[in-house]
């Protein structure tokens, strides 16, 4: 039978999308390339406020139990060494739902989520490929995929949501991927052997760099390093090279790595950024007829809940509920406003 909605992606962006429609009765397909856990590039960092989401999302104690690692601020290092140590407020008005933030590595992170989906009735596909959408008029009414021995099938359903996350497939289906004019470059790797941690991440920002130090796990640390794309072109192939004698350069921070020693592999991105309106729009893509949202980026778990009050505008609010796509532009823009300044219940 077919499933309701069809998502792609099961990063923090579709496994939340995942849980919270699931939870309301929709029956959901989950489809994701990779098997997990799979790595994913980043900083691994959530703020105090995210663990309000992860809670909604039924994960929280098990991200704590996990091993996520507290932040009880940032410190920041200028160009000029003056250090900055910043502490999350723990009373007034702008106490988060935690006083601490989060480090985590992605690997235990989008698992627990993904575990989480799986415990509802959503149908998990890891390995599987999105290669295409069925498209009928205007509209966009499933996914062609491919399973590990690439045997083609196809998915319908009522709803797509792509997330799918920076090279979306779905996106780039649409028309919906066009390069952004900042182009940067992060590489970021696991490292141990680096004591002095006081319960703050490290930043260090010495233009046109900066590199952060976020401790994970006891002795393992991330350490992530943003460059300007065109610096790191001639390095083509020896991305290693690169990164080290680049991180030498950074007058605060290579005394700081002293003893550093690799614990995983070095992961390299860029361009990092797109453009705002795009990504949410492909994060969106809930239709060809519906993708045009007035959106920010607003990071995959915030997004995912908020999402999910515009997904249900458009096919009603139960699994019975008819599509909305008569809902008027002026109307889904107030309510998508109005959704995102009250919390998902
Ligand atoms: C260098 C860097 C550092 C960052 N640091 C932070 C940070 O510290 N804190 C933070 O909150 N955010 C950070 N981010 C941003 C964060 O990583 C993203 O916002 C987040 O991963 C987006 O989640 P997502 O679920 O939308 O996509 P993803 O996590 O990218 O998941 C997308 C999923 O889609 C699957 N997929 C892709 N194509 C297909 C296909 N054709 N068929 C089937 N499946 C497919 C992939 O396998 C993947 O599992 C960082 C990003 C970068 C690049």
């Amino acid at each position: 039978m077919n499933p309701d909605i069809v998502i792609v992606g099961a990063g923090p962006a579709g496994s939340a999308t995942a849980i919270l429609l699931a939870e309301r009765g929709f029956t959901v397909m989950l489809l994701d390339k990779a098997a997990f856990p799979r790595p994913k590039i980043c900083g691994e960092y959530l703020s105090p406020e995210a663990s309000r989401i992860l809670d909604r999302l039924g994960v929280l104690k098990d991200v704590d139990a996990a091993g996520a690692q507290p932040l009880s601020g940032m410190r920041i290092i200028a160009p000029d060494g003056t250090r900055l140590d910043g502490a999350y407020p723990t009373a007034g008005p702008w106490r988060a739902y935690r006083d601490h933030a989060l480090a985590v590595p992605r690997e235990i992170l989008d698992a627990l989520l993904l575990e989480r989906a799986r415990s509802l009735p959503v149908t998990v596909a890891e390995r599987q490929r999105v290669t295409g959408l069925l498209v009928e008029g205007d509209r966009v009414v499933g996914v062609r995929a491919e399973d590990p021995e690439g045997r083609s099938y196809e998915v319908r359903s009522r709803l797509l949501v792509g997330a799918d996350g920076r090279g979306s497939i779905v996106a780039r289906a649409l028309g919906l991927l066009r390069p952004h004019r900042l182009r940067r470059m992060a590489l970021v790797q696991h490292v141990g052997g680096l004591a002095g941690f006081d319960g703050r991440g490290e930043i260090y920002v010495d233009p046109p760099d900066y590199a952060i130090l976020n401790p994970v796990a006891p002795d393992r640390v991330n350490l992530g390093l943003v460059v300007p794309l065109r610096h790191a072109v001639a390095f083509r192939g020896r991305m290693e090279t690169f990164f080290h004698a680049r991180l030498k350069q950074l007058r605060h921070l290579s005394p700081r790595l002293e003893g550093m020693r690799p614990v995983g592999r070095l992961r390299v991105l860029g361009p990092l950024a797109w453009p705002g309106k795009l990504l949410a729009a492909a994060f969106l893509s809930v239709t060809a007829r519906t993708a045009g949202f007035n959106t920010v980026d607003i990071g995959a778990l915030t997004a995912a809940s908020k999402f999910i009050l515009i997904l249900l505008m458009f096919i009603g609010g139960s699994p019975g509920g008819t599509a909305g796509v008569s809902v008027s532009r002026a109307a889904r823009t107030r309510r998508f406003t109005h959704s995102m300044a009250s919390p998902v219940a």
